[in-house]
């Protein structure tokens, strides 16, 4: 068992440091940061990201992916800010679901433009009815003169109001069957608009509203064993992914609160010199370490073919719980000025209980475990 990463991994990891404080944390400063950013600053991004081969990481080489490794993607991956990481995993990973249910084929200038940058993807599942359960998803889909026409809202899709395409799923009024259309928004217009949240502001989290909405009945995408094998893919990856980002901004706070008890005096003494602040601080950084491990750990299973929703599912769960814990923490250290906007601790606990949600909450990801541990489904 090595811990050590290659010479390859660290350039990696190196370059992606380079490329998130050169170039992508730069471009976030040049805007405000409670509002989403315009559209053409991610398409910026996303121009940028693609040099890098991470729009297409999931992407098979054959379709134009770039053949990175899920290991190594996380290594990059925890080095990008919150918005950016948060953005990508929605385009790269519709682009990989679309590649699965054979848009690769059909439309490869599509999926030419997702990979270059050019066009921005998002996945449309969840409703404001329906959340951890997505069997009860109600978009209605009639079918006429062989178009398809959608009628519902999605709710707290990323990328949504910025998406050139949609992968949206809906259920046929006629059989109530669910079906997934690639929903272009050019050729079928939908309305979008922005969900203000707590954290990860300038990033688009956004509701849909489709009302009759004509959707080319070839843009239909095929249901089969290869699309269920996708989305159980994205999960194993996803929620590793979103562990080691929320870590990422935990270790931040972290630093800022490690500087600031450097500096700080109380009782004639710098804060570090306390015992329990040194306490406090073992604790951040040993809790951080170990998910750390277990997230990296779930994408190296993952790259050998081991992976199972069990692992993933408790790395994301335990990556969040320690993320949370542990920025709270820092928050604290920092006394009041852990409050104050400017030293951002408290927009890292903000951005972290962003992540706590998508791609499994902390009850819905216990259950998944739950059910491979014992055998038994509480779902
Ligand atoms: C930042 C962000 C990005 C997102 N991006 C996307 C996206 O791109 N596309 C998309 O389709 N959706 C997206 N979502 C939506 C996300 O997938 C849902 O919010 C998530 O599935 C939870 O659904 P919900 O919010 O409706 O919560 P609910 O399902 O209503 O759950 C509410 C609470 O009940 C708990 N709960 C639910 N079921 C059970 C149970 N059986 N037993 C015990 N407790 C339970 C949950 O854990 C939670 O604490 C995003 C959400 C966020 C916050």
């Amino acid at each position: 068992m090595h811990f050590e990463l290659t010479s390859d991994q660290s350039q990696l990891q190196d370059a992606a440091r380079r490329l998130s404080q050169g170039k992508l944390q730069p471009l976030l400063a040049a805007h405000p940061a409670t509002k989403p950013l315009p559209k053409a600053a991610m398409l910026e991004i996303f121009g940028i990201l693609a040099q890098f081969g991470l729009t297409g990481a999931r992407v098979p080489q054959e379709f134009g992916g770039s053949g990175l490794g899920m290991l190594d993607y996380g290594l990059v991956f925890e080095q990008l800010p919150g918005v950016v990481a948060l953005a990508l995993i929605a385009h790269e990973g519709t682009i990989s679901r679309l590649c699965a249910s054979g848009v690769a084929q059909a439309e490869p200038q599509l999926i030419e433009a997702l990979l270059l940058g050019t066009k921005i993807a998002c996945t449309a599942s969840t409703e404001p009815t329906t959340g951890s359960d997505p069997k009860s998803i109600k978009l209605r889909i009639r079918h006429a003169g062989g178009d398809a026409f959608l009628t519902g809202t999605k709710q707290w899709i990323t990328n949504g109001t910025i998406a050139d395409v949609a992968l949206v799923t809906g259920k046929t009024e006629a059989g109530g069957e669910l079906q997934r259309f690639l929903v272009k928004r050019e050729e079928s217009p939908f309305h979008a608009s922005e969900i203000a949240c707590i954290g990860l502001q300038q990033g688009h989290l956004s509701e849909l509203s489709f009302e009759d909405v004509r959707v080319p009945g070839r843009n239909s995408l095929p249901e089969g064993a290869s699309t269920m094998k996708t989305l159980t893919q994205a999960w194993l990856i996803n929620r590793p992914l979103l562990g080691l980002l929320a870590l990422q901004l935990a270790q931040r706070s972290r630093d800022i609160a490690l500087a600031h008890l450097k500096d700080r005096v109380q009782f004639g003494e710098t804060l570090v010199n306390k015992q329990l602040i040194q306490n406090a601080l073992v604790d951040i950084d040993a809790s951080i370490a170990a998910a750390r491990l277990l997230c990296l750990s779930a994408l190296d299973a993952a790259d050998r073919g081991l992976a199972t929703q069990a692992l993933s599912a408790m790395a994301k769960r335990q990556a969040l719980t320690t993320a949370d814990h542990a920025a709270g923490i820092a928050m604290r250290l920092c006394g009041a000025m852990g409050l104050a906007t400017e030293t951002g601790v408290e927009q890292n606990l903000r951005d972290i209980r962003m992540i706590t949600i998508p791609d499994g909450t902390h009850e819905i990801l216990t259950l998944i475990a739950g059910r491979e541990i014992t055998g038994a489904s509480a779902l």
